[in-house]
């Protein structure tokens, strides 16, 4: 899989990461790592029990949206 941030400026980068949210390729300059908190919003995303309180992938634009909400 391929970085689709990359993709859309033209290069060819190999994802490391795919983003929780949307599920788009990522790689290392354009994944945001971080501890979110409990999701609490009706974003698409829904979240296993499991994987709460982790460490999580997120994409760029998925993080700037959500970021607001936190
Ligand atoms: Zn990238
Ligand atoms: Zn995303």
């Amino acid at each position: 899989m391929k970085c689709y941030l990359c993709a859309k400026k033209g290069k060819d980068t190999d994802a490391v990461a795919v983003c929780i949210v949307c599920g788009m390729g990522v790689c290392m300059d354009h994944a945001i790592r971080e501890a979110t908190p409990i999701w609490k919003g009706d974003y698409p995303a829904r979240l296993e029990k499991d994987i709460e309180n982790v460490m999580r992938i997120l994409c760029q634009p998925c993080h700037e949206a959500l970021k607001e909400n936190w």
